[in-house]
């Protein structure tokens, strides 16, 4: 990472965020905020989701992430040493949960290049919730490992996984991620994951109008029926690498269309609040949903904001809270595990951040200048993770 692409940060002991600036306070803002079970942030948004960041490398470039040009031979990657151990991540992990979060998801850059992750599903698998509940825990990845370390990854803990597939045509989806890597490796890892018992699995397609729109129907006659969930997402201009322009995102309310012309849908409720997929489940012959058959989603992340009930909140690899995908700066928590900061101590500033959230940058996109965040230069996905 360059110091251009180094998203600003928000160091916690010294230059305090606003929200966190209380007149007199020499470390943390004096009232302290201890762990509940439910934090709610200045919109009345819960945190109830954290995704954590093991790494932000890849072996994949997909060109609306990690394009090479730009993630090239010279790119400066994360040193070790910055990154959150295990233990670490762990930690930080309990203190979330303990404010309420329920469900963890890996992601990266490509979570399963991280050495021995595993061992950290292992160690978040033992979390409770205050209730004594598991956390639903999952994992997203490009699949590329898949079928190495599925079963490893289910005797460690991991509930289900979500696998990244653009296209199921070998030479769209290698231009896709753009290593030349064979989508029939990809499809191995999804039957591991399957056989393996890691699921309702879900897949993720990223649509890019002109580059994979045709191969929405043939993945949707693939996987309808088979128990796999699959996702469109609307190409999103996250980061500031992907040179993102508006007239290559297909709505998602097209992607509907063309797929219910062949096989009919009907709308179905979200199953939770927060759900960043509106649902359609595929009808019978009578026009009545019909479970076997299955559902897909769709992910209008620029056509349709749905940052009103947003809970998630993010982990980047070497420790930053980030309370937005499009945000621009993250709050130095490894620092402050660092400096032997306390569980207390820990839980407060988590405690504070949380209360002062007001992002919400997909409502107010289309105010804004396209390639302009809420006031600096924005975070990249394969650093933040999606
Ligand atoms: N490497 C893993 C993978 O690809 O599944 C995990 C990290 S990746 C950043 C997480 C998700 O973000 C993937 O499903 C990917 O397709 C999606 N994603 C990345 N860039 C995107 C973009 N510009 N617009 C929409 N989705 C994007
Ligand atoms: Fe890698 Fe995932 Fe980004 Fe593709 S979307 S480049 S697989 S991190
Ligand atoms: Fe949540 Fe930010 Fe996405 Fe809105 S734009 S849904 S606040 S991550």
């Amino acid at each position: 990472m360059t110091d251009r692409d180094t998203p600003r940060t928000v160091p916690l002991l010294d230059l305090r965020p606003r929200a966190l600036l209380v007149p007199g306070a020499a470390f943390l803002p004096e009232s302290r905020i201890a762990s509940s079970g439910r934090l709610i942030d200045t919109r009345g948004r819960p945190l109830r989701d954290l995704r954590i960041s093991v790494t932000d490398r890849c072996n994949f470039r997909c060109n609306y992430c990690m394009p090479k040009e730009i993630f090239d031979k010279d790119y400066a990657y994360l040193p070790h040493q910055a990154l959150l151990s295990f233990e670490e991540i762990t930690r930080i992990a309990k203190i979330f949960v303990a404010h309420g979060v329920q469900k963890i998801r890996l992601t990266g850059g490509e979570p399963l290049l991280r050495k021995n992750v595993e061992r950290l599903v292992e160690q978040l698998a033992a979390l409770r919730t205050p209730q004594g509940q598991a956390l639903d825990i999952t994992l997203t990845t490009n699949g590329s490992l898949l079928a190495r370390k599925a079963r490893d990854l289910k005797a460690a803990g991991l509930q289900r996984v979500t696998v990244s597939l653009d296209g199921l045509d070998d030479a769209v989806f290698r231009s896709m991620n753009d290593v030349d890597f064979p989508v029939a490796d990809v499809l191995a890892g999804i039957d591991a994951a399957q056989e393996a018992g890691l699921g309702p699995i879900k897949i993720n397609m990223v649509v890019k109008r002109g580059t994979n729109e045709h191969e929405i129907l043939p993945m949707a006659r693939r996987f309808r029926g088979s128990g796999i969930v699959l996702r469109f997402i609307e190409y999103m201009d996250v980061g500031a690498t992907n040179g993102w322009r508006m007239n290559e995102v297909l709505p998602s309310s097209e992607v509907v269309k063309l797929i219910h012309a062949e096989l009919p849908l009907v709308q179905l409720e979200p199953s939770h609040p927060g759900e960043t997929a509106a649902r359609w489940g595929y009808a019978d012959a009578s026009g009545q949903y019909d479970k076997a058959l299955g559902e897909i989603g769709v992910i209008s992340s620029v056509t349709q904001a749905f940052c009103g009930d947003c809970n998630r909140a993010r982990l980047s690899t070497e420790g930053k809270l980030f309370l937005c995908l499009f945000a621009t700066q993250g709050y130095d928590l490894r620092s402050l595990i660092r400096m032997d900061a306390s569980d207390a101590d820990l839980a407060s500033a988590i405690g504070h951040i949380w209360q002062g959230r007001d992002d919400r940058y997909s409502e107010l996109r289309s105010a804004l200048a396209p390639d302009a965040g809420p006031g600096g230069r924005r975070v990249e996905m394969s650093y933040i993770g999606g």
